[in-house]
C-alpha cells in the first residue's frame, strides 16, 4: 500500500476516538514527508534534532513538528525556532533550556512529560516523584515561554496485549494524577501520547490522545 493509503486508512480507524496521528518520518528522504503531507498529514515526529532542523525549511510552515527523542540541551537552539512540541521532556533543565530560546523568537513551545513505563532499562523517561518535583518547583513555575500539555511513553516492545495494557493503563494513570495536582485549571494539559505501529489500535482503546506512527506508513526502516 502506499503512503496515502496507510495514512487514510489509519485515520479512519482513529476517527470518532480522541486519538490523532502524528506521522513519524526519522530517517526517511523529504519526498516522503511530501508524500504524507500531500494525503492530509499536518504532524510530523522525528526523533534527531539535527534531522528535524534539516527538513523543517523544505516543508511547509504548515507542519506541526514534534520532537520525540532525546533532546540534549546544547541542541534545544536547534528546534527552539520552530518547534511545536518536545514529546520528550525528560528534565528541568531542558525546560530551562527550551524556555530561554523560544523566549528569543517570541515563542512558547510545547512539551510532554516523558515517563519511563518499559520494562527495557534503556528506554528513557522521568519517574512520578521526578516529575513531581520538577512541577512543584519555583523554577518552573517561572518558565514563561513553555508550556507542559501532557505525557508521553514508549511500551516495551512485545506483542503480550496484557503488558502493554497495563503499561499504557499506567501511562494514563500518571496523567490523571499529574492533572489534579498541577493542571487541574489548564485545559491545555491533556495529551496522552501513546501508541506505535505495533500497538498504536491498543493504546487508542487505553485513552491515547496522540498516536505515533512510522513503519505502519512507511515500511520498515531497514
Ligand atoms: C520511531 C519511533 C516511533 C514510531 O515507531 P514505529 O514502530 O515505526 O511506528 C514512535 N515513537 C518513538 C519515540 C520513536 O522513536
Amino acid at each position: 500500500m502506499s503512503i496515502a493509503e496507510n495514512i487514510h486508512r489509519i485515520e479512519n480507524e482513529l476517527a470518532g476516538t480522541a486519538a490523532r496521528l502524528v506521522v513519524v518520518t526519522k530517517t526517511h528522504p523529504v519526498e516522503k514527508l511530501e508524500e504524507a503531507y500531500a494525503a492530509g498529514a499536518r504532524m510530523f515526529g522525528e526523533n534527531r534534532p539535527q534531522e528535524m532542523a534539516a527538513k523543517q525549511p523544505q516543508m511547509p510552515a504548515d507542519v506541526e513538528w514534534h520532537l520525540i527523542g532525546q533532546l540534549q540541551t546544547n541542541k534545544a537552539k536547534l528546534v527552539a525556532p520552530f518547534v511545536h512540541t518536545v514529546q520528550s521532556i525528560d528534565s528541568l533543565k531542558l525546560l530551562r533550556e527550551l524556555d530561554k530560546h523560544a523566549a528569543t523568537h517570541g515563542r512558547v513551545i510545547n512539551g510532554l512529560l516523558q515517563f519511563h513505563i518499559a520494562q527495557e532499562e534503556n528506554k528513557s523517561g522521568l519517574s512520578l516523584d521526578e516529575a513531581d518535583e520538577i512541577l512543584a518547583s519555583d523554577e518552573f513555575r517561572q518558565l514563561q515561554h513553555v508550556r507542559l500539555t501532557g505525557v508521553m511513553g514508549v511500551a516495551t516492545f512485545t506483542r503480550d496485549e496484557a503488558r502493554l495494557r497495563e503499561e499504557f493503563g499506567q501511562l494514563r494513570g500518571y496523567f490523571e494524577q499529574l492533572k489534579a495536582t498541577h493542571f487541574a485549571n489548564e485545559p491545555a494539559f491533556c495529551e496522552i501520547s501513546m501508541g506505535m505501529s505495533g500497538d498504536y489500535a491498543l493504546a487508542v482503546t487505553e485513552g491515547s490522545t496522540l498516536v505515533r506512527v512510522g513503519s505502519a506508513i512507511f515500511g520498515s526502516r531497514g
